[in-house]
């Protein structure tokens, strides 16, 4: 009667794949089995309880390998579903339903664009000469500007929605 392999008792009854020793070696001289870093398999003759506790090992191992799959998986679909929402035309064609209306930038030196209602706002991009956007928002608050007193307006130009001063928009 074969004795388990695992734990030494007798009525090793059970074959199971299990850490059969150590290399000190590399994958290409492996000389000697003893403390290293590379763990061997193989079929050994195993008591009940350790074939119980290596099936149970597998089973964790199979349903974390199932988990990891399956995160990775989960982040692809959202990679590829959120981009292909990206997409710029979609998003230009959404953003235009807040109004119908659109204005044309008058300043020769184009206009900027900002992320708040008033010449203090930070500048998002500058929107060239005689380009259009989509207005939003006609009621931003009111600045003067070089003797000219007019609202900024909530505009979306290309996909990004800012605030133009409206006193060069036309
Ligand atoms: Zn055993």
């Amino acid at each position: 009667m074969a004795t388990c392999y695992r734990c030494g008792v007798p009525n090793a009854n059970y074959r199971r794949t299990t850490y059969t020793g150590y290399s000190s070696g590399t994958w290409w001289s492996k000389r000697s089995y003893g403390a290293g870093s590379r763990t061997y398999y193989g079929v050994r003759s195993v008591c009940q309880d350790c074939a119980r506790t290596i099936d149970r090992g597998n089973t964790i191992r199979f349903i974390f390998k199932i988990a990891i799959g399956a995160i990775i998986a989960i982040f692809f679909f959202n990679h590829f579903s959120s981009s292909s929402r990206r997409d710029s035309s979609s998003k230009k064609a959404a953003s235009y339903q807040y109004s119908g209306q659109t204005a044309k930038v008058a300043s020769t030196k184009g206009l900027n664009l900002r992320d708040q209602p008033g010449s203090s706002g930070t500048v998002l991009l500058t929107v060239p000469y005689n380009e259009t956007v989509g207005v939003i928002d006609k009621n931003g608050d009111s600045e003067t500007i070089a003797g000219k007193t007019a609202n900024w307006y909530k505009v979306d130009y290309k996909g990004t929605i800012g605030w133009l001063w409206s006193g060069y928009l036309q």
